[in-house]
């Protein structure tokens, strides 16, 4: 696998609270949020969750519930003992290989597409009011990215007690490229303008800093992160 991964604090923000991982086989994007840069501590919490965290496989979608779990309660009881964190919280999308598959654990609006055979699709749903919205087909997936409610997550890690993550497996095959991205990515470009991007970028290392300039380009109104990663 070749891997690439980029994170820029963007042209508005005075911090960048995302947060990636980009391991050997696990990846993950956290786009933190609260007071101050109580963001930041909340996805950091999760990234250095997962990144000691040893994954055995031999029941994946388990072991990324347990792992999602033990998240939320850390962030959560952080939240609740340290007055200045109260009521953050973080979206998480993992993503991890074995063989030929692959496992997905998802909560909020950060996102996982795949390029496959030229085509692009987003694998997870964003946990947002506005995907509730398109999901009823009152709006567009365009009208969705202007919205003005279009930041507000239903589901975040860390802010309640419990979490009810999305985990699921699917196959990977040979020449797919996985792209791991929060909402400063998925906003500011369209899915066609990503698959461009990522198709006629030179190498899988460079797409994901190609992906954060368009996206700055268009006004970087967020933080941006993007994590590439390319199954040889
Ligand atoms: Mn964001």
């Amino acid at each position: 696998m070749r891997v690439g991964a980029a994170t820029d604090v963007g042209r508005v923000r005075e911090i960048n609270e995302d947060g990636y991982l980009a391991g050997s086989l696990v990846f993950a994007v956290a786009d933190g949020m609260g007071g101050h840069d109580a963001g930041e501590v909340a996805s950091s919490i999760a990234i250095e969750a997962l990144r000691e965290r040893g994954f055995q496989l031999e029941d994946p979608i388990g072991e990324i519930r347990a792992a999602f779990s033990d998240i939320n309660s850390r962030i959560h009881e952080r939240a609740r003992t340290d007055p200045t964190c109260a009521g953050m919280g973080t979206t998480l999308t993992l993503l991890i290989f074995r063989g030929q598959e692959a496992y997905v654990g998802h909560v909020g609006d950060s996102r996982l597409y795949v390029l496959r055979d030229g085509g692009l699709k987003q694998l997870t749903e964003d946990h947002s009011i506005v995907w509730e919205l398109v999901r009823h087909g009152e709006i567009t997936e365009e009208e969705a990215r202007f919205h003005p409610h279009r930041n507000i997550i239903t589901r975040a890690l860390g802010t309640f007690p419990s979490v009810e993550p999305d985990v699921f497996g699917l196959e990977v095959l040979k020449g797919d490229t996985f792209l791991l991205c929060t909402d400063g990515l998925s906003s500011e470009l369209e899915g066609r303008e990503i698959a461009e991007i990522l198709s006629k970028s030179p190498s899988p290392e460079e797409a994901p800093s190609r992906l954060v300039e368009a996206a700055l380009r268009r006004g970087g109104a967020d933080n941006i992160t993007a994590v590439v990663v390319y199954v040889e």
